[in-house]
C-alpha cells in the first residue's frame, strides 16, 4: 500500500492540524487521541512516512526504529503508567481495523484494561 500523504497524521505533523502534543524527539511525535478509550491514550507516530508497522519495521532506519521506540518508552514514564502498567497496540490493514494510514501505535493507561481481546469461537 503505498503512502497518502494526505492522511491525517501526515497533516498533523506538517502543522496542518494542531494536537494535543505530549512527547516529540527527532523521531516521533506523541499525543492525545481525540477520541480517548481510556483515562490515558495516546498515539506514538513515526515522523517519516510508513502506512503501518510492517512498513515501518521493514523499511526504517535502525535510528528512527530507536527514536521511536525511545519516544513510546519516554509518554510511557511522563505520564505515570509504567508502575501500575499499560499497553500498546497497533491496527493494521482491513482486518485489524486501522483507520488511518500512517503507523502510530496506541498507548493505554489509567485503569485496568482487562483482557487483552476477546477469546476465539470455539
Ligand atoms: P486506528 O487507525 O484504527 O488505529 O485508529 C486511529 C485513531 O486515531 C483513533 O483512535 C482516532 O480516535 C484517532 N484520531 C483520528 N484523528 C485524530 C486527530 N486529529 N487527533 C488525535 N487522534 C485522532
Amino acid at each position: 500500500m503505498a503512502y497518502d500523504n494526505e492522511n491525517i497524521f501526515a497533516k498533523i505533523l506538517r502543522g496542518e492540524i494542531s494536537c494535543d502534543k505530549v512527547y516529540e524527539n527527532d523521531h516521533a511525535l506523541a499525543f492525545k487521541d481525540i477520541n480517548p478509550q481510556a483515562p490515558v491514550h495516546i498515539l506514538v507516530i513515526p515522523k517519516g512516512p510508513y502506512v503501518s508497522y510492517a512498513d515501518f519495521g521493514q523499511q526504517a532506519s535502525d535510528a528512527e526504529l530507536a527514536g521511536f521506540m525511545r519516544a513510546v518508552g519516554e509518554v510511557a514514564k511522563q505520564l505515570g503508567v509504567t508502575e501500575r502498567g499499560s499497553r500498546i497496540l497497533s491496527n493494521q490493514g482491513e482486518d485489524g481495523h486501522q483507520e488511518v494510514p500512517h503507523f502510530h501505535v496506541h498507548l493505554f493507561g489509567g485503569k485496568d484494561l482487562g483482557r487483552m481481546i476477546k477469546p476465539i469461537d470455539k
